[in-house]
């Protein structure tokens, strides 16, 4: 479109309209529909030059500008979010032919990376969440997060640690800030993030205050006061809650105040799928910090941080969309309560029993789409054709599942939703089935959507479309009876439209008084003939002509009666939704039970961990009958499965070579206990697995290094929280913890964290490489020793991954260097000089074993083989007069005396 250059390339109508929408959405990059392209400006052209590669013109001098083809601009926006940006969509809202100078426009879809529910945007198996986080006090922090397409929300007011850990769990993808005076997002907000990588988008401080935030949620969601949601008045987590319903409603501009297009419908209440908010109590759900989410490779690895080789991963085979993101909820949410885990294993053992029953369940499973994301595209007046006719076969699988599950009372509570949800919904799916098609178009801008047949409005139109020929044919036979002239012809032309054409010969015989040429009117006249039209041919052309259009409009108005009818049906559709998710990973969990052999865990309420056979769940995957199975006994609950009098440690101690498998031990306990709690067998012959409120995971520094985030500093920080946090319930999972400093300091803070811990009755594995430790099994109740036996065979370790009680007493450090490739030269003198320390160094307690793996001895340059390491140092004459005292023979003031004259000695010596 031509403009006429101005000094400011800014003030031409369009670049107005550009800039108003600009500032209406100054976080967002605007696309803004020219023609065929959807082009950017100014620096938003230049983003999208650097993040998609399109080329940057200038649209006038001065004027960056990029343009994305329109027909293409679904996979542009989901680089651009994936890239962290939020995009606003200018369309073009009236038609170009009609307009009266520059086109009309309007924002009509606001993307963000929170606030997803295109089907092309969204990963089907991943959850997409938006979260809130505002600090009502230093120590505490208000938190929402709402999944836009499940139209879930819910609230906590945590901790900042708390909170740093549930955000780990939640993963989300943009996160709301109050907003702060200079724009940015403050410190303390992002440091809950921990790193993660989630869009930072500010919310009008206003919306944080008490009233305001009440204000917002008592008119969305219609409500009189917000205690019918279980809040108190003043609870503060509801202002985080009217943050997120703010900002959606701000984003998804719904139909209210969206003008109509094509894929649009109007509803009676935007985002109204948008449940009320729900407050999430950590107490119901076994607690996993960040740090063990991480450590023990829930939903990434920590080698390569992807889900490849992840326990979600490997346990993932569900078939509905809805199912995948279930299970990856209840991995990081396992239940706290021993009724509503029991409640998922009887299912599991129901379908590990009945194998008819899965295969129903499977089938019904198999014909669902993503049912609660069609319901959030109805809810924002979004959804297309194809999801109608995809909920058409989604909702007719309700009374399947219903029926599947009616006659086992493991399956009751499901049962009784899939119920009460399956009468409107096959009445939904008739509907649907009587007006839909079963495969329908994309869009309705040429229609195609509804059945022939179905509505009599819409069959008249496309008959008229399709029978106009057939129709004329008739027509000019019936007049051309009436005139008696076999030849008269009824043609159509553009300009004049539909005519009825007589030779002027003829034209001239008729006798126009006749009944039957009553209304004919002469329209035009030709050299050789003469052209009339009739009423009744008039209407025909203005319903021909009108036809295509008028077919269109009535589908699309029969689009949003059915739109609005289905959207009628949130509940039940999310309640559907609900249980067959739950079925899918119940279904899943058989499945996996039964190929893999696991066995279902005895829950019991005594802290600790009995399982006999166990196996790490990824690694008995991956290497199956290469897998060495493992005992693992740990406090009460050991004792009390074994039927055993003797006390069962509560803290082992896993010493053992590197590549031993200790670390893969301590974390099948963990990986036991996480399953057993979500509802799943476990990779045992048996299990019985105390109820646990948390398992605390803490991967030593220098085991860590590769991730390249880890300090000393930060093992230890996370060793106190677990020192402080860790009750008799929680099952603590310590490797390797204090290596990341010197020898001695490590060793020294090992011992006593083991002390501590030992004291508290915390349930623990602790792989370690200090042997000294293992000293403290003789010294306390509660601590008792493993060890991961080794064989040595032809001077080469071989390992059996075996673990047995009793401590090993060397480390094979030099034995793996050699396995590694260390030159045979060094090997030879460190066996040689670790020989030596053994000698010189005799069993006090706290003696590092020098020839560890962390810190191997560095051999000097130049040595000759065979000279010492180190002197042994010269004792100081007051230990040897110590040495030399015979304690039954002294009184108490010689005692004294002696006392009086050591000390003289030593301060001698310092000074
Ligand atoms: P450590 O912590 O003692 O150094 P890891 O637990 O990291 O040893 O195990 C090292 C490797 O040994 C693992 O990657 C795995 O391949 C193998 N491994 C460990 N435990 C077993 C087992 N029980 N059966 C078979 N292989 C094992
Ligand atoms: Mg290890």
């Amino acid at each position: 479109m031509p403009q006429k250059t101005k000094k400011d390339p800014r003030d031409t109508p369009a670049m107005r309209q550009h800039t108003r929408f600009k500032e209406q959405h100054p976080d967002c990059l605007l696309l803004f529909r020219m023609g065929d392209f959807y082009e950017l400006f100014f620096e938003d052209a230049e983003i999208a030059h650097r993040v998609l590669g399109v080329t940057l013109t200038q649209r006038t001098a001065g004027v960056p500008m990029a343009g994305v083809p329109y027909h293409a601009v679904e996979s542009y926006l989901r680089r651009l979010i994936q890239a962290g940006y939020r995009v606003a969509i200018a369309d073009q809202v009236e038609d170009p032919s009609q307009a009266k100078g520059v086109v009309d426009r309007d924002v009509t879809r606001v993307v963000t990376p929170g606030t997803l529910t295109d089907e092309h945007l969204l990963d089907a198996g991943a959850t997409n969440t938006l979260a809130a986080a505002a600090f009502v006090a230093d120590n505490e922090v208000a938190l929402a997060w709402a999944e836009l397409s499940a139209g879930t929300l819910r609230t906590a007011t945590l901790s900042p640690a708390a909170a740093r850990d549930e955000l780990a769990r939640i993963r989300p993808a943009e996160l709301l800030y109050c907003q702060t005076a200079d724009g940015e997002p403050p410190q303390r907000v992002t440091g809950l993030l921990a790193g993660q990588p989630a869009t930072l988008s500010p919310v009008a401080s206003r919306v944080f205050r008490l009233d305001e935030s009440r204000r917002i949620l008592r008119e969305h969601y219609r409500v009189g006061h917000l205690e019918g949601f279980g809040y108190a008045d003043d609870a503060p987590d509801l202002a985080a809650a009217a943050a997120i319903v703010a900002y959606l409603r701000q984003t998804q501009r719904t139909t209210d105040d969206l003008p109509a297009d094509g894929d649009a419908q109007p509803d009676d209440r935007a985002l109204r799928h948008l449940r009320p908010p729900h407050r999430f109590e950590p107490a119901g759900h076994l607690v996993l910090d960040h740090t063990t989410l991480r450590a023990l490779e829930v939903e990434t690895t920590l080698r390569s941080n992807t889900a490849e080789g992840s326990l979600l991963e490997m346990m993932q085979s569900c078939t509905t969309a809805m199912g995948k993101r279930r299970l990856r909820e209840w991995l990081c949410y396992p239940l706290a309560d021993r009724a509503g885990i029991e409640q998922r294993q009887a299912v599991v053992a129901l379908l590990l029993a009945d194998t008819r029953l899965g295969r129903d369940i499977a089938e019904a499973l198999d014909k669902l789409h993503d049912v609660p994301r069609i319901a959030a595209r109805l809810g924002l007046g979004r959804a297309t054709p194809r999801d109608l006719a995809a909920l058409q076969r989604s909702t007719a699988v309700a009374a399947e599942l219903a029926a599947a599950t009616s006659s086992a009372p493991a399956l009751a509570h499901l049962h009784q939703t899939l119920d009460a949800a399956a009468g409107p919904l096959t009445q939904l799916a008739d509907t649907l089935a009587a007006a839909v098609v079963e495969s329908p178009p994309a869009h309705l801008r040429d229609g195609g959507l509804i059945r022939d047949g179905h509505d009599k409005l819409l069959d008249e139109q496309r008959s008229l479309q399709r029978d106009s020929q057939q129709h004329l044919a008739a027509y000019q036979q019936k007049l051309a009876e009436q005139a008696s002239v076999p030849s008269l012809k009824v043609g159509y032309n553009k300009v004049f439209g539909y005519y009825i054409e007589l030779s002027a010969v003829q034209a001239d015989k008729l006798d126009m008084e006749q009944d039957h040429f009553q209304g004919w009117a002469r329209k035009q006249t030709l050299k050789n003939a003469e052209r009339f039209i009739t009423p009744e041919l008039k209407d025909f052309e203005s319903r021909v002509l009108g036809a295509r259009e008028r077919a269109v409009a009535r589908e699309q108005e029969l689009f949003a009666e059915l739109c609005a009818a289905a959207a009628k049906q949130t509940d039940h559709l999310q309640a559907l939704a609900d249980a067959a998710a739950d079925l899918d990973v119940l279904l899943c969990f058989a499945d996996r039970a039964r190929r893999r052999d696991y066995a279902r865990p005895t829950l019991t309420d005594v802290p600790g961990l009995h399982a006999v056979a166990a196996r790490h769940p990824v690694l008995d995957d991956r290497l199956a009958d290469r897998l060495v199975p493992n005992d693992i006994a740990l406090g009460p609950a050991a004792r009390q499965a074994i039927g055993n009098d003797e006390p069962t440690a509560s803290l082992a101690l896993i010493t053992g070579p590197n590549m031993a498998g200790k670390s893969t031990y301590i974390r099948t306990a963990a990986l036991i206990t996480l399953l057993a709690h979500t509802g799943s067998y476990v990779p045992a012959a048996e299990a019985t697995v105390g109820l646990t409120d948390r398992v605390f995971t803490r991967v030593g520094a220098a085991d860590e290094l590769h991730t390249g985030q880890s300090t000393f500093m930060v093992e230890m920080t996370e060793t106190a929280r677990i020192c402080h946090h860790a009750s008799d319930r929680s099952l603590v999972i310590l490797d390797e913890v204090g290596r990341g400093t010197s020898t001695l300091d490590g060793l020294a803070l090992a011992w006593a964290i083991v002390e501590h811990l030992a004291d508290r009755g915390c349930p623990t594995l602790f792989a370690t490489h200090y042997h000294e430790l293992t000293a403290l099994a003789d010294r306390h109740v509660a601590v008792g020793n493993l060890h991961v036996a080794v064989r040595e065979w032809q001077g080469e370790i071989v390992f059996l991954h075996r673990v047995q009680p009793g401590s090993t007493d060397r480390s094979y450090g030099v034995h793996v260097a050699r396995l590694a490739g260390v030159p045979q030269s060094v090997i030879a003198r460190a066996d040689s000089l670790l020989a030596e320390l053994a000698v010189s160094h005799d069993a006090s307690a706290l003696t590092p074993e020098i020839a560890t793996d962390a810190s191997p001895p560095r051999p000097p340059a130049l040595a000759a083989n065979d000279l010492p390491l180190f002197d042994r140092a010269p004792e100081h004459p007051a230990i040897q007069q110590l040495r030399a005292i015979n304690l039954d023979r002294l009184s108490p003031l010689e005692a004294f005396d002696l006392i009086r004259q050591i000390k003289r000695q030593i301060e001698k010596s310092i000074d």
